[in-house]
């Protein structure tokens, strides 16, 4: 005679990485009645403050016992430590979109080469192997937006379309066992509810219907979306009167160099900047990324979006680069890195920073300890260090976030809003305040019955009918 499982024993502990925003890794270990368990990990990023970075040489889990992964999106702090994992014995497989995979490949690559050269400055060992690279790729499997797919016996993964970035997901885990009610989760990733290049709907109606415990991000939990300031056409409108022969610099993200190129075409459109002033790209990486969608290889970007090349773009690189620097005529020039402390807009910097007919308009967020917010902290006419040489920082210079990717505080409890029967929500992914903020409202808002602040200092344990314990380590 079959005995009954004791749904007791049907749980899952819940662990994250990440103390703050970067080093996104979240583990989930199942525990089944009849005793068996699977381990997967959502994400596994590196950590990019600088107080953190330690974090980037270890593990908090042992990565031979994890079944697979999970991955939300491309970006490096949720994808950089994946040769690492696999350095350190992990071979599962690597579940993500297939927009994902395309652009993991060379943001990982492009990752390995940063790494390489940090490894030689700091006369530091590495941690994985270019062939560790390889097999990350080799590990990970894409698959398209809605589809379920059964990832073991007990359980079902989808991925469904997310704004933040080409390729992201909010990913919907189901598990189940024979007797039991099913432990759902909802991972948000990094997280936005729109993207100029694709229509981002809703999630379907069973989802919300679901009872569900919900990861979410609160990277700008501080700000309302209506706090959000529109600068970038007026300031670039402004320069180029009073400057017609000026340059505009743009340092940007490697992936949000699509969207200035197609923000630039729309004001050229409407009128707002003169067609006739050459638009040149300066960073392989970014160079890279907008040559998959001119082959028309993400899935995800709606077929009228494609075509979102301003006029007269040129790509440049090292060899031409002197030709940028010292030309009096008007352009406009995109470099990455966003934050101006690495790659070509370092080098836009260097030689431009001391030119008054020059603007540098920086597109994303300035942290601590990047070249953007030391510019950001030094006023007009004073000395800058820019990669080590003295420069005069004569240039204008300015910041907008409205190019940020990441959902404000009323669009991240939009999103929890429709889901009927939220366990818990498990804000993650911001600074302490900001996740005391979404939880907060979280309870007040929407039909979460529980609060757990996911950190690197607590674990969860949760089951078919709520959230069963918590445990601080202090
Ligand atoms: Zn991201």
């Amino acid at each position: 005679m079959l005995s009954r499982p004791n749904t007791q024993n049907f749980y899952a502990e819940i662990t994250s990485a990440s103390p703050e925003v970067s080093g996104s890794c979240i583990t989930v270990s199942v525990h089944y009645p009849d005793n068996t368990s699977t381990s997967f990990i959502v994400d596994c990023g590196s950590f990019q403050e600088r107080q953190y970075e330690k974090l980037n040489s270890s593990f908090h889990f042992d990565p031979k016992k994890v079944d697979f992964a999970l991955i939300t999106h491309a970006h490096i702090d949720h994808i950089g430590k994946l040769p690492f994992l696999v350095s350190e014995g992990f071979s599962g497989p690597i579940y993500c979109t297939e927009d994902t995979k395309k652009i993991m490949q060379p943001a990982l690559n492009d990752s390995y080469r940063i790494a390489c050269d940090n490894a030689k400055q700091n006369s530091t060992s590495m941690l994985y192997t270019k062939e560790d690279v390889s097999t990350v790729l080799d590990l990970t499997r894409g698959i398209i937006f809605s589809k379920t797919i059964q990832v073991d016996k007990n359980i079902r993964v989808t991925f469904f379309k997310n704004g933040h970035l080409f390729g992201a997901a909010v990913i919907l885990v189901e598990v189940s066992f024979p007797g039991c009610k099913p432990i759902n989760f909802i991972f948000s990733g990094d997280y936005n509810n729109k993207n100029p290049f694709y229509e981002v709907p809703a999630l379907p109606d069973y989802v919300y219907s679901l009872p569900v415990y919900v990861f979410i991000e609160s990277t700008y939990a501080y700000m309302n979306s209506s706090e959000v300031k529109y600068v970038f056409e007026e300031n670039t409108q402004r320069f180029f009167y009073d400057h017609p022969s000026g340059s505009l610099v743009i340092p940007c993200f490697s992936l949000r160099i699509q969207e200035m190129l197609l923000k630039i075409r729309n004001m050229q459109k409407a009128g707002l900047l003169d067609s006739n002033i050459p638009v040149y790209v300066d960073g392989k990486l970014g160079i890279n990324y907008t040559n998959l969608f001119l082959d028309k290889k993400l899935s995800c970007v709606d077929e009228d979006k494609y075509d979102f090349l301003p006029r007269r773009v040129h790509y440049v690189n090292r060899k031409i680069r002197l030709n940028r620097y010292i030309s009096t005529n008007p352009q406009i020039i995109i470099a990455s890195s966003g934050t101006g402390s690495y790659g070509p807009a370092q080098a836009y910097l260097q030689k431009m920073l001391s030119r008054d007919d020059v603007l540098f308009h920086f597109t994303g967020y300035a942290p601590e300890g990047t070249m953007a917010r030391r510019l950001k902290d030094s006023p007009t006419d004073t000395f800058v260090k820019v990669g080590g040489i003295l420069t005069k920082k004569n240039a204008q210079v300015e910041f907008t976030n409205e190019f940020s990717a990441h959902a404000k505080r009323d669009e991240i409890i939009g999103f929890l809003k429709p889901f009927k029967n939220i366990q818990a929500v498990f804000p993650t992914h911001g600074q302490e305040n900001s996740k005391n903020i979404i939880g907060e409202e979280a309870l007040l808002q929407t039909s979460a019955q529980e609060v757990g602040i996911l950190s690197d200092k607590v674990s969860f344990r949760v089951g078919p009918d709520g959230l069963i314990s918590s445990r601080e380590r202090f």
